[in-house]
């Protein structure tokens, strides 16, 4: 999930809060409180505020409707998206919230009315909860479930909101996430995919998010063999989406960034061309010279965050913006003349100085990817990664505790220490996998293993 952030000049959290319980919650088909089981307790990442979150205890979640599945844990991490929480930059959070929408687990107890899983089954969850029968769901577009999300807020702010998500505030529904021990699922047998024994945690867990994610922003552009793509921002989702571009046989990836390991990461795994937007600070000319008719596709995978230029910071800093229109600009310059770009990057609502010409006069197609619809892909994705098509793993940095999250959250933020995407373990994780990285501690200063278990 790489696109959820909101939060337009002048509202704050606590007006937002005050806007919804005004208006109400839209009706949903599920619970976001479910019932607790008696005497247990789990340890849970809680939101409190600005950069301020804590691993907390709380109650255990018990079966509360006949389509829940109770999960024990097994592999959870932080999201880019997830910096966004940290940061207060999400509408409708409310201090005690537990985060997490990446998460995978066991199977520990199913509702009266689950059919497709049993206790004990290995199972990953996606970010998104669809209900199953609604118009959206049963056209496969889960992420866009209608009767999930209770947020009247996002419903006026967007016309329709999209789908209800874990661990992502009340703005997304309200659902406790898998920054946790425990979870409830709700519609279990729509949001969990059974996992196969051959298929290791430390991969199984990012189908819940990053690869179908970044799969779907490639379909979205139209990435085909034989065409030539620009990628902006080196993150998690670029580097899988460059992956997804070589193996669909794209002539020429590049990939636009400024943090050195991860453009030299996108070189190694996936053999893109790199440019560093720091020493080469007109990227549009850099991808000229290196594809003198524009790229056919771009992917937007950077953030509404890291404005360049002047003009977008001040009008970010005082209300007057709350996404900067920069690196769509540079895409709509950069990609030929009937060229395709999909957005997949933060963007919440309303940008200026944005370049509708170019869009109008050079004919590009310029799709929002919304959050990525992962039911409709993770079988296939589950099939490629067990062949050993695709390998998830190329990202994967590093693993630690979910005791440490809350040092995790904020080496994450910075981009310290060569974090790219993590595993964190809870009490019921299997030790590492032969080949993924050894447990860290942040808090010896441990943190510099690529050494893998
Ligand atoms: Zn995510
Ligand atoms: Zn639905």
């Amino acid at each position: 999930m790489d696109n959820v952030k909101t939060t337009p000049p002048g509202i704050t959290t606590t007006v937002a809060n005050q806007a919804q319980s005004h208006m109400g919650d839209r009706p949903t088909s599920t619970t976001n409180t479910p019932n607790m089981r008696p005497d247990e307790k789990q340890l849970t990442l809680q939101w409190f505020g600005n950069k301020d979150v804590r691993v907390v205890e709380a109650p255990v979640p018990a079966i509360t409707e006949p389509t829940d599945v109770i999960c024990k844990v097994t592999g959870t991490t932080v999201c880019g998206s997830d910096l966004h929480l940290y940061r207060k930059e999400i509408l409708q959070l409310q201090a005690g919230d537990i985060l997490g929408h990446e998460w995978m687990g066991v199977v520990d107890e199913v509702g009266s009315g689950i059919k497709n899983v049993k206790k004990g089954d290995r199972v990953v969850a996606s970010f998104q909860i669809a209900c199953g029968t609604c118009k959206f769901c049963k056209e496969g577009l889960s992420s866009m479930c209608d009767t999930t999300n209770s947020s009247s807020l996002q419903e006026k702010l967007y016309g329709k909101p999209f789908a209800g998500l874990f661990g992502y505030s009340h703005f997304a529904g309200g659902f406790a996430g898998g920054q946790a021990e425990w979870v409830r699922c709700p519609f279990g047998d729509v949001n969990l995919l059974k996992i196969p024994d051959s298929v290791p945690d430390e991969k199984a867990l990012f189908l819940s998010d990053i690869i179908p994610t970044s799969y779907h922003a490639v379909q979205c552009a139209e990435v085909k063999e034989g065409k030539s793509v620009a990628i902006w921002g080196a993150g998690p989702i670029g580097l899988l989406a460059a992956k997804w571009c070589q193996l669909a046989g794209a002539s020429r990836v590049i990939v636009i960034d400024h943090i050195k390991e991860r453009l030299d990461l996108a070189k190694k795994t996936s053999g893109c061309d790199i440019i560093n937007f720091d020493k080469d600070q007109d990227v549009v000319a850099a991808i000229y010279k290196l594809e003198p008719d524009g790229v056919d596709c771009g992917i937007d995978a950077a953030a509404f965050r890291y404005t360049k230029g002047w003009l977008h910071g001040i009008q970010h800093a005082v209300g007057l913006e709350t996404d900067s229109s920069e690196i769509p600009n540079e895409a709509l310059r950069a990609v030929r003349k009937f060229g395709t770009i999909s957005l997949v990057a933060d963007y919440a609502a309303l940008t200026n100085q944005f370049l509708i010409g170019a869009l109008m006069e050079k004919g590009i197609t310029l799709r929002g990817t919304g959050q990525a619809p992962v039911q409709k892909y993770w079988k296939n994705l589950l099939s490629k990664i067990e062949s050993g098509e695709f390998d998830p793993t190329i990202i994967l940095s590093h693993r630690f505790k979910i005791d440490e999250f809350r040092e995790l959250y904020d080496a994450f933020d910075k981009k310290e220490m060569g974090i790219i995407k993590t595993f964190v373990q809870t009490k019921f994780s299997a030790p590492p996998h032969p080949g993924t990285p050894a447990l860290s501690s942040l808090r010896e200063g441990d943190v510099k293993p690529s050494a893998v278990a």
